[in-house]
């Protein structure tokens, strides 16, 4: 055991619309295909952009803080979370 308490994995990846890394956020497409979709400007990313874990001081550093980071992708199970 070596301590350190857990810190939670975030993946980042650069917006080409944003211009800068961001937080990565998941989202279901037309097709309810999950999808990585910037978490400032909503747009979605490519499959294959950069996706790299970010701890909390990477976060920090691209503008979030864990307070704001809404949730880890879980309490829309469904889907129908009022989009559409
Ligand atoms: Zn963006």
């Amino acid at each position: 055991m070596s301590g350190g308490r857990p810190e939670p994995l975030l993946p980042v990846a650069p917006c080409a619309a944003c211009g800068t890394d961001v937080l990565v956020a998941w989202d279901l497409d037309e097709a309810e295909e999950l999808v990585a979709v910037c978490a400032r400007c909503n747009a979605v990313l490519p499959a294959d952009a950069d996706r790299r874990p970010a701890d909390a001081d990477g976060l920090r550093e691209l503008g979030f803080t864990l307070d704001e980071v809404p949730g880890d992708g879980g309490g829309c199970g469904g889907g129908g979370c009022g989009r559409g």
